[in-house]
């Protein structure tokens, strides 16, 4: 396996995470899930809200929602589980008609279908139905109650966790690759040396850049001496060496907590400067692990700004604005000169 190579199956993310930017995902649409999304537009008939019942000519006595505690399927398993299958489309005006429903019940009356029966014996006793007004149907995962399909798409993913800091790593102003790059630290997927171990890729996991800890992608990315000086150093020509990583820092809660402590108009600027950093840092282990080439903190932290100059150059001049703010004048950013 040859470490920067990015391998998506290797990844291995659950399947829905990849898609949603908010839990974790790349932004791109799920088209299995969506085309279910889609389908659903047909399949909606679970969508009725206990006021939009009026003659009961269409609502599902059943199975759709229709009372205040919700469908009857659910409210009362068991009592469901002994009525009749092809009784269970009867609609909400037949039932309801000489108490039809009672006759659909069909299977063993046990206590626990006893007792449901009663309940729901006593809650019909004081339901009208409303006969000169059509059921309405609401679509419960929009406010208006109108089906759409990228509301029935987020709701296919309801429930899932979400990945820290997911949604600011794409709002950087970074190339993609850099992005790319973070994303995967934040799901633990660099093929740093404690990960190789644990495939059985190398036998040790030291850390390259300082020869004394295990090299997980927190320890070198945040926690790591050798970063914690270019950090310090780099954000000590900005005035806000405060904000450097601490030994016991994770990339994920530095980067998040520090971006809070930032003025939100350098928000942005910081953030993106931590996707840069990182990059940068990764590509300094690379070369130490596979090319036996090491830099000092010094020559890391040129290769930082002449890429910051870069990207600035390119149009990313957000980044330009967190060196300024802090009392440096020049710009672009810090030249190398202020390291030295
Ligand atoms: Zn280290």
């Amino acid at each position: 396996m040859v470490t920067g190579v990015v391998d998506l199956d290797a990844a291995a993310m659950p399947h829905a995470q990849r898609f949603d930017v908010d839990l974790g995902g790349l932004g791109l649409p799920d088209l299995r899930v969506l085309s279910f999304a889609l389908r659903l537009r047909w399949e909606w008939l679970r969508r009725s809200q206990p006021d939009a019942v009026g003659d009961g000519a269409s609502a599902r006595f059943w199975t759709d929602s229709w009372l205040p505690n919700g469908p009857i399927c659910r409210s009362a398993p068991n009592l469901f589980r002994a009525v009749a299958c092809r009784r269970r489309n009867r609609t909400v005006k037949d039932a309801l008609d000489g108490r039809q429903w009672t006759r659909d019940i069909t299977g063993a009356p046990t206590a626990a279908v006893l007792c449901e029966y009663i309940h729901l014996w006593d809650t019909l006793e004081t339901f009208q139905l409303s006969p000169h007004t059509s059921d309405r149907f609401i679509w419960k995962w929009t406010a208006s109650g109108t089906y759409t399909a990228s509301s029935a798409y987020r709701a296919f993913f309801i429930g899932m966790t979400s990945l820290l800091g997911a949604k600011f790593v794409w709002r950087a102003a970074m190339p993609p690759k850099v992005k790319f790059f973070f994303w995967l630290a934040l799901h633990g997927r660099l093929w740093t040396a404690d990960r190789r171990k644990r495939h059985g890729l190398q036998p040790e996991a030291t850390c390259a850049l300082c020869d004394q800890d295990g090299e997980t992608t927190d320890h070198l990315l945040a926690s790591c001496p050798f970063t914690r000086e270019v950090w310090a150093r780099l954000l000590a020509s900005a005035g806000h060496q405060h904000l450097a990583p601490g030994n016991d820092s994770t990339l994920a809660d530095w980067w998040l907590l520090t971006r809070d402590e930032v003025p939100g108009t350098f928000r942005r600027a910081f953030g993106s400067l931590v996707l840069l950093v990182a990059w940068i840092i990764w590509k300094e282990r690379n070369n130490r692990t596979f090319s036996n080439v090491a830099m000092t903190t010094t020559q890391v932290l040129a290769v930082v700004t002449e890429e910051l100059d870069a990207y600035i150059g390119a149009g990313y001049r957000c980044l330009a604005s967190f060196f300024m703010a802090g009392g440096y004048s020049a710009h672009p950013p810090p030249s190398v000169a202020t390291f030295v």
